[in-house]
């Protein structure tokens, strides 16, 4: 059985309760790391993942709230005694953006930090991420002021698959994405432009027939109540909480 870790569960600005949006997808142990906007590596220690247990890291897009703890990321893991080089996948914006943020502080004399082995990702429908013997991952474009990926990962040895919308208005290319997966991950940031309300991210599961929804990217001072709307549409919608944890 495979597992998400909700590492964080806030849009750019949310309340004291939640940091930043970021993902770690767990099978047998071994972790892909989804965003970094704040301090990946202390929330992936919250929920138990050392830092060679990491064996991608996935940039959706080039937000600060996504790319932005990128240096922090490989500061952490190398003093944490990191020395097996690093995958990190992206579209070509997303990538340029952790390159250019890690490349702002002087790094040459960390000695023995870890390779970083840039993986670059179409922005089109069904791309290929990565796939290997515990995952197959494949991508969709969302519609974001910029360019943005969601992500489709199939535990290939338990069969259970989730998707992940990341940042986006309700969109097709996302409900085609997610068809048919036991757990979806969505944005509730609010409904305006390259967000998604919590009633229409419901029809999105509905549309893909997912068995669960997990909202998260959300706003300050979420209460249980704001989902009354969208359980009508879809019942088996609930925020997802810092530190939460959901099989597929
Ligand atoms: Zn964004
Ligand atoms: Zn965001």
């Amino acid at each position: 059985m495979a597992v998400v870790h909700l590492l964080g569960t806030g849009a750019a600005f949310s309340d004291a309760r939640r940091t930043t949006t970021m993902l770690a997808f767990e099978s047998r142990g071994r972790a892909v790391v989804v965003d970094c906007g704040a301090d990946v590596v202390q929330r992936l220690l919250a929920a138990g993942i050392g830092v060679d247990a990491v064996d991608a890291l996935v940039v959706t897009h080039e937000h600060p709230d996504h790319a932005a703890g990128f240096p922090l990321f490989m500061e952490r893991i190398w003093i944490g005694g990191r020395r097996r080089p690093i995958d990190v996948y992206g579209i070509a914006p997303a990538i340029a953006q952790a390159r250019r943020c890690y490349e702002a502080f002087e790094t040459g004399g960390w000695k023995d930090v870890p390779e970083i082995r840039w993986h670059g990702v179409e922005h089109s429908e069904g791309a290929h991420v990565l796939e290997d013997a515990r995952w197959r991952i494949t991508a969709a474009p969302g519609t974001h002021g910029v360019p943005v990926i969601g992500l489709r990962v199939e535990d290939v040895l338990g069969g259970g698959v989730a998707a992940y919308s990341c940042d986006t208005e309700p969109c097709d290319a996302i409900v085609r994405l997610a068809r048919g997966a036991r757990l979806l991950v969505h944005e509730a940031s609010g409904g305006f432009k390259g967000h998604t309300s919590n009633e229409d991210a419901a029809r999105v599961a509905a549309e893909a027939g997912t068995e669960r929804l997990v909202l998260v990217h959300l706003p300050p001072d979420v209460k249980d109540a704001d989902l009354e709307e969208a359980r009508r549409t879809f019942p088996q919608v609930e925020f997802g909480e810092d530190g939460g944890r959901d099989e597929f």
